[in-house]
Protein backbone atom coordinates (compact mmCIF):
# COMPACT_ATOMS: atom_id res chain seq x y z
CA UNK A 1 0.00 0.00 0.00
CA UNK A 2 1.21 3.56 -0.80
CA UNK A 3 0.58 6.67 0.77
CA UNK A 4 0.39 9.71 -1.50
CA UNK A 5 0.25 13.31 0.35
CA UNK A 6 -2.49 15.23 -1.05
CA UNK A 7 -3.25 18.74 0.61
CA UNK A 8 -2.52 19.29 4.16
CA UNK A 9 -3.58 16.61 6.54
CA UNK A 10 -5.34 14.54 3.92
CA UNK A 11 -2.85 11.69 1.87
CA UNK A 12 -4.28 9.18 -0.22
CA UNK A 13 -3.90 5.19 -0.03
CA UNK A 14 -3.47 3.14 -3.14
CA UNK A 15 -4.32 -0.56 -2.52
CA UNK A 16 -7.10 -2.34 -5.15
CA UNK A 17 -8.99 0.95 -4.57
CA UNK A 18 -8.04 4.53 -3.42
CA UNK A 19 -8.40 5.20 0.67
CA UNK A 20 -8.39 8.61 1.91
CA UNK A 21 -6.97 8.94 4.97
CA UNK A 22 -7.35 12.75 7.06
CA UNK A 23 -4.21 13.04 10.30
CA UNK A 24 -6.23 14.09 13.51
CA UNK A 25 -2.57 14.34 14.99
CA UNK A 26 -1.54 12.28 18.03
CA UNK A 27 -0.85 9.60 15.27
CA UNK A 28 -5.00 9.09 15.21
CA UNK A 29 -6.66 9.22 11.64
CA UNK A 30 -9.66 8.65 10.23
CA UNK A 31 -9.57 6.49 7.29
CA UNK A 32 -12.62 7.30 4.35
CA UNK A 33 -13.52 3.75 2.58
CA UNK A 34 -11.21 1.18 4.02
CA UNK A 35 -10.69 -1.55 0.80
CA UNK A 36 -11.52 -4.75 -0.11
CA UNK A 37 -11.45 -7.42 2.55
CA UNK A 38 -8.43 -9.09 1.01
CA UNK A 39 -6.26 -5.89 2.15
CA UNK A 40 -6.73 -6.16 6.10
CA UNK A 41 -3.68 -7.21 6.85
CA UNK A 42 -1.72 -4.68 4.34
CA UNK A 43 -3.73 -1.62 5.46
CA UNK A 44 -3.04 -2.42 9.38
CA UNK A 45 0.23 -3.23 8.50
CA UNK A 46 0.43 -0.13 6.55
CA UNK A 47 -0.94 1.97 9.46
CA UNK A 48 1.29 0.29 12.13
CA UNK A 49 4.67 0.84 10.04
CA UNK A 50 3.54 4.88 10.00
CA UNK A 51 2.73 4.59 13.33
CA UNK A 52 -1.03 5.49 12.69
CA UNK A 53 -4.32 4.25 15.01
CA UNK A 54 -7.81 4.65 13.22
CA UNK A 55 -9.92 7.06 15.63
CA UNK A 56 -12.95 6.77 12.84
CA UNK A 57 -13.95 5.37 9.32
CA UNK A 58 -16.37 6.99 6.84
CA UNK A 59 -17.34 4.97 3.90
CA UNK A 60 -18.96 6.28 0.64
CA UNK A 61 -21.16 3.78 -0.66
CA UNK A 62 -21.25 -0.08 0.39
CA UNK A 63 -19.61 -1.78 -2.44
CA UNK A 64 -17.25 -4.60 -1.18
CA UNK A 65 -14.25 -2.84 -2.21
CA UNK A 66 -15.06 -0.25 -0.50
CA UNK A 67 -16.39 -0.79 2.50
CA UNK A 68 -14.55 -4.69 2.88
CA UNK A 69 -12.87 -3.95 6.27
CA UNK A 70 -15.44 -1.69 8.37
CA UNK A 71 -16.75 -4.67 10.72
CA UNK A 72 -13.68 -5.97 11.45
CA UNK A 73 -11.82 -2.33 11.94
CA UNK A 74 -14.84 -0.60 13.69
CA UNK A 75 -14.43 -4.12 15.95
CA UNK A 76 -10.82 -4.32 16.36
CA UNK A 77 -10.15 -0.29 17.23
CA UNK A 78 -13.57 0.41 18.93
CA UNK A 79 -14.12 2.93 16.42
CA UNK A 80 -17.24 4.67 15.03
CA UNK A 81 -18.65 4.38 11.37
CA UNK A 82 -19.92 7.04 9.77
CA UNK A 83 -21.63 6.19 6.51
CA UNK A 84 -25.53 7.77 4.60
CA UNK A 85 -28.57 6.44 6.04
CA UNK A 86 -29.73 4.78 2.76
CA UNK A 87 -26.34 2.40 2.67
CA UNK A 88 -26.29 1.79 6.22
CA UNK A 89 -30.00 0.08 5.61
CA UNK A 90 -28.23 -2.24 3.12
CA UNK A 91 -25.81 -3.62 5.54
CA UNK A 92 -28.15 -3.50 8.49
CA UNK A 93 -29.14 -7.11 8.19
CA UNK A 94 -28.96 -10.13 6.01
CA UNK A 95 -32.20 -10.13 4.19
CA UNK A 96 -31.07 -6.60 2.76
CA UNK A 97 -27.37 -8.01 1.65
CA UNK A 98 -29.19 -10.64 0.03
CA UNK A 99 -31.88 -8.59 -1.40
CA UNK A 100 -29.27 -5.75 -3.09
CA UNK A 101 -26.51 -8.25 -3.54
CA UNK A 102 -26.52 -11.36 -6.50
CA UNK A 103 -28.79 -14.20 -4.73
CA UNK A 104 -27.48 -16.61 -8.20
CA UNK A 105 -24.14 -17.21 -8.83
CA UNK A 106 -22.03 -15.86 -5.80
CA UNK A 107 -18.56 -17.16 -5.00
CA UNK A 108 -17.33 -18.47 -1.96
CA UNK A 109 -15.39 -15.10 -1.01
CA UNK A 110 -18.35 -13.39 -1.76
CA UNK A 111 -20.42 -15.52 0.46
CA UNK A 112 -18.73 -15.36 3.59
CA UNK A 113 -18.34 -11.80 2.76
CA UNK A 114 -21.98 -11.58 3.24
CA UNK A 115 -22.68 -13.98 5.77
CA UNK A 116 -19.45 -12.45 7.58
CA UNK A 117 -18.05 -9.62 6.67
CA UNK A 118 -20.65 -7.31 5.15
CA UNK A 119 -23.13 -6.41 7.64
CA UNK A 120 -22.05 -3.88 10.32
CA UNK A 121 -23.84 -1.07 12.75
CA UNK A 122 -23.45 2.50 11.77
CA UNK A 123 -22.64 4.83 14.99
CA UNK A 124 -23.26 8.08 12.46
CA UNK A 125 -25.73 7.90 10.03
CA UNK A 126 -25.91 11.07 7.68
CA UNK A 127 -29.15 11.95 6.92
CA UNK A 128 -30.19 12.74 3.23
CA UNK A 129 -30.91 16.02 4.02
CA UNK A 130 -27.51 16.64 6.05
CA UNK A 131 -24.88 18.89 4.43
CA UNK A 132 -22.28 17.70 7.46
CA UNK A 133 -22.04 15.39 9.82
CA UNK A 134 -18.78 15.66 12.59
CA UNK A 135 -16.96 12.10 13.09
CA UNK A 136 -14.13 12.34 16.41
CA UNK A 137 -14.68 16.24 16.52
CA UNK A 138 -13.81 16.98 13.10
CA UNK A 139 -17.01 18.69 10.80
CA UNK A 140 -16.91 16.86 7.64
CA UNK A 141 -19.33 18.72 4.66
CA UNK A 142 -20.92 15.62 2.66
CA UNK A 143 -22.25 15.66 -1.20
CA UNK A 144 -25.14 12.95 -1.70
CA UNK A 145 -24.57 11.87 -5.13
CA UNK A 146 -26.65 8.45 -5.56
CA UNK A 147 -27.01 6.57 -9.18
CA UNK A 148 -23.58 4.29 -8.68
CA UNK A 149 -25.19 3.27 -5.77
CA UNK A 150 -28.21 3.72 -4.10
CA UNK A 151 -26.75 6.62 -1.50
CA UNK A 152 -23.32 7.34 -2.67
CA UNK A 153 -21.84 10.43 -0.69
CA UNK A 154 -18.64 12.75 -1.52
CA UNK A 155 -17.02 13.74 1.49
CA UNK A 156 -15.07 16.94 2.04
CA UNK A 157 -11.56 16.81 4.55
CA UNK A 158 -11.23 20.25 6.60
CA UNK A 159 -7.97 20.61 3.80
CA UNK A 160 -10.98 20.78 1.19
CA UNK A 161 -10.00 17.51 -0.57
CA UNK A 162 -13.32 16.18 -1.76
CA UNK A 163 -12.93 11.88 -1.43
CA UNK A 164 -15.63 11.65 -4.49
CA UNK A 165 -15.67 7.50 -4.49
CA UNK A 166 -17.10 5.70 -7.39
CA UNK A 167 -18.71 9.22 -8.82
CA UNK A 168 -16.73 9.72 -11.53
CA UNK A 169 -13.87 7.03 -13.13
CA UNK A 170 -10.54 8.51 -13.61
CA UNK A 171 -8.59 8.31 -17.04
CA UNK A 172 -7.16 5.38 -15.94
CA UNK A 173 -10.64 3.48 -15.50
CA UNK A 174 -11.91 4.75 -18.40
CA UNK A 175 -9.06 3.60 -20.69
CA UNK A 176 -10.42 -0.19 -19.91
CA UNK A 177 -14.47 -0.13 -18.38
CA UNK A 178 -16.89 -1.08 -20.72
CA UNK A 179 -19.94 -0.30 -18.87
CA UNK A 180 -19.68 1.88 -16.38
CA UNK A 181 -21.54 0.04 -13.69
CA UNK A 182 -24.38 2.29 -12.00
CA UNK A 183 -27.40 1.15 -9.83
CA UNK A 184 -29.36 3.84 -11.03
CA UNK A 185 -28.08 5.09 -14.81
CA UNK A 186 -30.29 8.44 -14.81
CA UNK A 187 -29.25 9.30 -11.42
CA UNK A 188 -26.10 8.75 -11.76
CA UNK A 189 -25.57 10.90 -15.00
CA UNK A 190 -27.03 13.63 -12.56
CA UNK A 191 -24.34 13.22 -9.67
CA UNK A 192 -21.68 13.24 -12.66
CA UNK A 193 -22.73 16.10 -13.79
CA UNK A 194 -22.95 17.95 -10.47
CA UNK A 195 -19.81 16.95 -8.89
CA UNK A 196 -18.26 18.72 -11.46
CA UNK A 197 -19.97 21.80 -10.00
CA UNK A 198 -18.47 20.92 -6.54
CA UNK A 199 -15.63 23.88 -5.55
CA UNK A 200 -12.63 22.14 -5.06
CA UNK A 201 -9.21 21.66 -6.40
CA UNK A 202 -8.53 18.60 -5.24
CA UNK A 203 -10.11 15.00 -5.65
CA UNK A 204 -9.43 11.18 -4.81
CA UNK A 205 -11.80 8.56 -7.11
CA UNK A 206 -11.46 5.04 -6.01
CA UNK A 207 -10.30 3.58 -9.06
CA UNK A 208 -8.14 4.97 -9.08
CA UNK A 209 -6.73 8.02 -7.21
CA UNK A 210 -5.96 11.80 -6.92
CA UNK A 211 -7.57 14.13 -9.62
CA UNK A 212 -6.34 18.09 -9.28
CA UNK A 213 -8.19 21.17 -10.85
CA UNK A 214 -11.39 21.34 -12.51
CA UNK A 215 -13.76 18.08 -12.91
CA UNK A 216 -15.42 19.33 -16.27
CA UNK A 217 -13.57 17.48 -18.84
CA UNK A 218 -13.57 14.00 -16.91
CA UNK A 219 -17.16 14.66 -16.28
CA UNK A 220 -17.94 14.82 -19.45
CA UNK A 221 -15.75 11.90 -20.51
CA UNK A 222 -17.54 10.03 -18.05
CA UNK A 223 -21.01 10.99 -18.72
CA UNK A 224 -20.57 10.45 -22.78
CA UNK A 225 -19.37 6.67 -21.81
CA UNK A 226 -22.84 6.13 -20.76
CA UNK A 227 -24.85 7.86 -23.12
CA UNK A 228 -23.43 5.95 -26.06
CA UNK A 229 -23.75 2.78 -24.54
CA UNK A 230 -27.43 4.17 -23.63
CA UNK A 231 -27.46 4.93 -27.81
CA UNK A 232 -25.94 1.71 -28.81
CA UNK A 233 -28.03 -0.64 -26.68
CA UNK A 234 -31.00 1.48 -27.61
CA UNK A 235 -30.32 0.52 -31.42
CA UNK A 236 -30.49 -3.45 -30.23
CA UNK A 237 -33.98 -3.01 -29.60
CA UNK A 238 -35.09 -2.52 -32.92
CA UNK A 239 -35.56 -6.46 -32.78
CA UNK A 240 -37.62 -7.00 -30.03
CA UNK A 241 -36.58 -9.15 -27.56
CA UNK A 242 -37.01 -10.32 -24.12
CA UNK A 243 -34.93 -9.41 -21.47
CA UNK A 244 -32.36 -12.99 -21.85
CA UNK A 245 -32.02 -11.83 -25.37
CA UNK A 246 -31.36 -8.58 -24.42
CA UNK A 247 -28.21 -9.17 -22.07
CA UNK A 248 -27.13 -11.77 -24.50
CA UNK A 249 -27.02 -9.02 -27.56
CA UNK A 250 -25.38 -6.83 -25.21
CA UNK A 251 -22.76 -9.09 -24.61
CA UNK A 252 -22.38 -10.22 -28.23
CA UNK A 253 -22.22 -6.03 -28.89
CA UNK A 254 -19.48 -5.24 -25.88
CA UNK A 255 -17.23 -8.38 -26.60
CA UNK A 256 -17.97 -9.40 -22.90
CA UNK A 257 -16.28 -12.37 -21.08
CA UNK A 258 -19.09 -15.43 -20.88
CA UNK A 259 -16.43 -17.22 -18.87
CA UNK A 260 -18.72 -18.94 -15.61
CA UNK A 261 -22.24 -19.00 -14.24
CA UNK A 262 -20.69 -16.33 -12.04
CA UNK A 263 -19.87 -13.80 -14.54
CA UNK A 264 -23.08 -13.96 -16.64
CA UNK A 265 -25.07 -13.07 -13.34
CA UNK A 266 -22.44 -10.63 -12.77
CA UNK A 267 -23.01 -9.08 -15.84
CA UNK A 268 -26.85 -9.31 -15.43
CA UNK A 269 -26.67 -6.66 -12.64
CA UNK A 270 -24.82 -4.00 -14.50
CA UNK A 271 -27.05 -4.45 -17.44
CA UNK A 272 -30.21 -4.27 -16.32
CA UNK A 273 -30.18 -0.49 -14.83
CA UNK A 274 -28.96 0.37 -18.51
CA UNK A 275 -32.17 -1.17 -19.59
CA UNK A 276 -34.20 -0.34 -17.07
CA UNK A 277 -33.14 3.67 -18.00
CA UNK A 278 -34.09 3.08 -21.82
CA UNK A 279 -37.90 2.04 -20.08
CA UNK A 280 -37.52 5.30 -18.06
CA UNK A 281 -36.22 7.28 -20.10
CA UNK A 282 -39.10 6.69 -23.30
CA UNK A 283 -36.56 5.10 -25.65
CA UNK A 284 -37.81 1.31 -25.05
CA UNK A 285 -41.86 -0.13 -24.06
CA UNK A 286 -42.54 -3.48 -23.21
CA UNK A 287 -44.89 -5.62 -24.37
CA UNK A 288 -46.11 -9.24 -24.39
CA UNK A 289 -44.79 -11.88 -26.83
CA UNK A 290 -44.50 -15.54 -26.62
CA UNK A 291 -45.93 -15.97 -22.92
CA UNK A 292 -42.97 -13.26 -21.72
CA UNK A 293 -42.02 -9.67 -21.68
CA UNK A 294 -40.10 -8.27 -24.54
CA UNK A 295 -38.32 -4.84 -25.07
CA UNK A 296 -38.46 -3.10 -28.05
CA UNK A 297 -37.15 0.46 -29.40
CA UNK A 298 -40.56 2.72 -29.38
ZN1 LIG B 1 -18.78 1.08 -6.18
Amino acid sequence: MKRIPVAGNTDCLIGRTAIGLYRLGGGRCILIDNGDSSEYDALTAFLREEHLTPAGLIVSHAHLDHHGNSKRLREEFGIPLAMASGEAALISSKAALDRYTNYFGRSPEEQYSIDYLQMCPVDVIIGPEQTEFTLCGVPFPVYHLPGHSFDHIAVVTPDGVCFGGDVLLTDHALSYVKLPYCDHVGLDLESKEQIARLPFQHWIFSHRGIVDGNLTELSEKNCALIRRRLAELAALLETPMNRDQFYGACRRLLDMHCKSTDQLVRQERHLRPYLEQLVMDGTAVLEIGDHTVLFKHA
